[in-house]
């Protein structure tokens, strides 16, 4: 698709992701906000950090190169296991296909690696102390959605990079995606309800991923999908109380039990996982 590369159309892409999806859903949390809470919350800060992280760093190191960890970094790892001239089994096999079925690929995959990782984040001690960074946010809107630990983004999206090395993703194809990723992670931890009927067509809602971060570890432990929600379904985690009813009962506390109050912020975050561990390990509880 030549259009894509036009540089008026890559100048938007950019933008959108960048800058355009916060302001289209900050923009509809003004309008349908469900939880009457303050823009300028409790973590708010550190929330705008993690979104702009990438911008913050290349200004740090004056380059207009990305430089967060799935940025550049994973996909030069990804080519350097994978040389677009390997012809392994299923090996670039989508460099010869369209961009539509590139697309589908990529989706199905992406979740699949999304729930996995997910799941086992929650499962496992060692993983959970890096993912519970995400959690520790006490409020859930849009600004909530880049909190994550560097070694937690670099797990779930490690695979997803390695995959696309593998089977030859067309560049087009990992543009469309990851545009509709960076509106959809906004999206379904938004501020608002969003149409349940999405759930029909496997597409998630801010409704949905609000449950997975309750306070209440009774259920807590559910809809892990990212932005299609079919694995969920398949393995029986989706949570939906009262789908039927009109205006859905809604959860009233978010966050992580425990992680202290003083941590919120994005360098603690980033050291408090490996005291938590040594604590595991050595110390008492
Ligand atoms: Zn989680
Ligand atoms: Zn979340």
């Amino acid at each position: 698709m030549n259009w894509l590369h036009e540089p008026w159309i890559e100048t938007i892409i950019q933008h959108l992701s960048e800058y355009g999806w916060v302001v289209l859903i900050l923009l509809m949390e003004r309008v349908w906000r469900i939880y009457k809470q303050p823009l300028f919350r409790v973590g708010f800060i550190s929330d705008i950090v993690y979104t702009y992280q990438n911008v913050i760093l290349q200004l740090i190191f004056a380059t207009s190169a990305p430089i967060i960890i799935e940025g550049i970094t994973t996909a030069a790892i990804a080519a350097n296991f994978f040389p677009a001239t390997g012809d392994g089994f299923l090996q670039n096999s989508l460099s010869t296909q369209s961009v539509w079925i590139n697309l589908v690929i990529l989706i199905i995959w992406g979740e699949i690696v999304f729930y996995t990782v997910h799941y086992y984040a929650h499962k496992i001690p060692f993983l959970w102390e890096f993912h519970r960074v995400h959690h520790s946010s006490r409020v859930v809107d849009s600004f909530s959605t880049s909190r994550f630990h560097i070694f937690d983004r670099f797990w779930f999206t490690f695979p997803n990079v390695l995959f696309m090395a593998y089977m030859g993703a067309m560049g087009d194809a990992i543009i469309i995606y990851f545009l509709m990723r960076t509106f959809m992670d906004r999206y379904i931890h938004a501020n608002i309800d969003g149409p349940r009927w999405t759930h029909k067509l496997l597409i998630s809602s801010p409704h949905f991923h609000r449950w997975h971060h309750v306070t209440d570890r009774s259920v807590h432990n559910c809809n892990y999908s990212g932005d299609f929600i079919f694995m969920d379904m398949i393995f029986g985690t989706a949570y939906d109380p009262s789908p039927q009813e009109k205006q859905p009962p809604r959860p009233d506390e978010f966050g992580e039990p425990g992680y202290p109050k003083y941590a919120d912020n994005v360098i603690l975050h980033q050291f408090l996982p490996f005291f938590f561990l040594y604590k595991r390990l050595f110390g008492k509880t």
